[in-house]
C-alpha cells in the first residue's frame, strides 16, 4: 500500500479490519464459539505509528511488535489508553531489562533462561510480567520455541520462577501446503494447551491461545486459537528498510 496516499491507506485499513473480523466471527460460531472469545492482535512491525493509531481508531485493543527497539520508538507516539502492547518476536538476554514493564505479555518466551532473565528484572521492577510459551509447532529448524517433547517439563520449571507468570501458549506455524496440515498443526497446539491447563500446576494458567497469521487465521480458530496476530491482511504489505 506505500504508493497509496495516506488517506487511501487509512479507509484500506478499515475496509480490511472489517472484512478480518467478519471472518474472525464465522470462525468462531463454526468453532462452537462467539466472535467475543477470539481476540484480534494486530501486527504492527514496519508500520508507521499513525497508522497503527487508525487501527486502533477503529477498535484494536491489543498490537504485537516483534522488536524491543521498535517498541520503545514508537511507544510515545501511539493511543495506549484503550490498547495493550504485547512482544512477540524473539528476545535477547540484554534487552529484557528495556521491555519489562513496558508490554502486557512476552508471548515469546523460548528458553528457561530468557524465563529467568524476565522474572529477575520484573521483581527488580516489583512486577509479574506474563509469558506465552513459544512452540516450535512445525519441529523446523529455522523457527525458535520449545519442541513439543520437552513443552511440559521446561513449563514445570518455569512455573518455579519469580516474576513471571504463565498464561499459555503461541506459535507460528509452518507453511504448509495442504490445509489439513495447518489443521493438524493448530489441532496439535490445542491439545497441549488443554493437557497442560488440565494439570492445574501453580502459575501455569492456559488462558491464550496465541496462534494463526495474515494467511491461516481461519485455520487457526477453527482449531481453537483464541488470539490471532495479523499484519499484512490489516496494513497491507511489509516494507522492510
Ligand atoms: C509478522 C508476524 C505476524 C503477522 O504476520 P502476517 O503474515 O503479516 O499476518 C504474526 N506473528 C509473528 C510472530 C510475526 O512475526
Amino acid at each position: 500500500m506505500e504508493w497509496l496516499s495516506d488517506e487511501q491507506r487509512f479507509s484500506a485499513i478499515e475496509e480490511n479490519l472489517k472484512i478480518i473480523n467478519e471472518e474472525i466471527a464465522a470462525a468462531a460460531i463454526a468453532s462452537g464459539r462467539n466472535q467475543q472469545d477470539v481476540n484480534l492482535m494486530a501486527v504492527t512491525k514496519t508500520v508507521e505509528s499513525r497508522f497503527i493509531n487508525h487501527a486502533i481508531g477503529c477498535g484494536i485493543k491489543l498490537i504485537g511488535e516483534n522488536k524491543v527497539q521498535e517498541i520503545l520508538l514508537k511507544e510515545p507516539e501511539l493511543n495506549l489508553s484503550d490498547c495493550k502492547a504485547h512482544l512477540i518476536g524473539h528476545l535477547q538476554s540484554n534487552k529484557v531489562k528495556k521491555i519489562v514493564g513496558k508490554v502486557e505479555t512476552i508471548q515469546s518466551v523460548d528458553s528457561v533462561s530468557i524465563a529467568k532473565e524476565i522474572g529477575k528484572r520484573s521483581l527488580e521492577a516489583g512486577i509479574t510480567t506474563k509469558i506465552l510459551l513459544e512452540v516450535n509447532a512445525g519441529s523446523e529448524e529455522s523457527k525458535f520455541g520449545f519442541s513439543a517433547d520437552e513443552l511440559f517439563e521446561r513449563a514445570c520449571e518455569i512455573s518455579g520462577i519469580d516474576g513471571v507468570s504463565i498464561d499459555g501458549l503461541m506459535c507460528v506455524a509452518p507453511i504448509c501446503e495442504k490445509e489439513a496440515e495447518i489443521r493438524a498443526v493448530f489441532s496439535n497446539m490445542h491439545r497441549m494447551f488443554i493437557d497442560i491447563g488440565a494439570k492445574k500446576i501453580d502459575n501455569i494458567n492456559m488462558n491464550v491461545l496465541s496462534m494463526g497469521m495474515s494467511g491461516d487465521y481461519k485455520e487457526a480458530i477453527l482449531e481453537g486459537a483464541n488470539l490471532v496476530r495479523v499484519g499484512s491482511a490489516i496494513f497491507g504489505m511489509r516494507i522492510y528498510r
